[in-house]
């Protein structure tokens, strides 16, 4: 009953010919899968799109990034309801790089989710623990405040638009991937958060990001409460993201 999704965040990577090669070819491939697996494209914004239009409808397409605003004089922003009116059905919010890099706070998280939804469109939460949190014994606590304050503004009828992706921050294009077992305990334990905060956690997909190859997601998405992948480095080789794809 969970959608099972296999997502590629490219990051800031890719071009024209890399929208036309891969999602022509993840697209032809992703016909072929039979397992219901919900196929999404993350491309840098510039090229949704192209890859909508490569997409032909039979893979979603998604953004990395929105603005909290809803439009204006904001330079350089993109909003939720232009990602919408592209084509988009997905956007990542939270995302560790977002966080770390760019200084997104909890607060702004939350206002981000708050007006993808708003947009119609479905929130991607990204959360995850840092090495020393994890190292300290923190990481379930770390991320069960972040999925809490990332989900203070989501109604009750917005359930059905928010999944979240566990993306430990150590493991996120550095080769080391969670093993099986810690990255479905980390999923159990944020079913519990979500239920805590009132959500149908039962209901909500779970996916696990950092690391993730085409020799390790059969594992990984083997695991009960694992709803598929956020996949980055490897889901810019068509051969690499589709065999990921078939995993699931
Ligand atoms: P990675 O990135 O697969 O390259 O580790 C995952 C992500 O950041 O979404």
């Amino acid at each position: 009953m969970r959608r099972k999704i296999v997502a590629g965040n490219w990051k800031m990577n890719g071009s024209k010919d890399l929208a036309k090669e891969l999602v022509g070819c993840v697209r032809s491939e992703a016909e072929a899968l039979d397992n219901g697996v919900e196929v999404v494209i993350i491309p840098p914004a510039i090229y949704v799109g192209d890859v909508v239009e490569q997409a032909g409808g039979k893979l979603a397409v998604g953004v990395q990034n929105v603005g909290q605003w809803s439009s204006g004089a904001y330079t350089g922003e993109v909003s939720a309801d232009m990602a919408k009116d592209q084509g988009c059905e997905y956007a990542l919010v939270g995302h560790s790089e977002r966080r770390q890099l760019f200084g997104e706070s909890d607060e702004l998280v939350a206002a981000k989710v708050e007006r993808l939804l708003a947009s119609g469109l479905t929130a991607i939460v990204c959360v995850g623990e840092t090495l020393d949190e994890r190292e300290a014994g923190r990481a379930e606590a770390v991320v069960a405040s972040q999925v809490k304050a990332a989900l203070t503004k989501v109604a009750a009828e917005q359930w059905g638009q928010v999944v979240i992706a566990y993306e430990p921050v150590w493991a996120i294009g550095t080769g080391k991937t969670a093993t099986a077992e810690d990255a479905q305990a980390m999923h159990a334990a944020i079913r519990v958060t979500l239920a805590e905060a009132g959500a149908p956690a039962e209901s909500i997909s779970l996916l696990y990001g950092g690391s993730v190859k085409a020799d390790n997601a059969a594992a990984l998405f083997a695991e009960p409460d694992i709803d598929g992948g956020l996949i980055g480095g490897a889901s810019l080789k068509s051969e690499d993201f589709v065999s990921i794809c078939r995993a699931m």
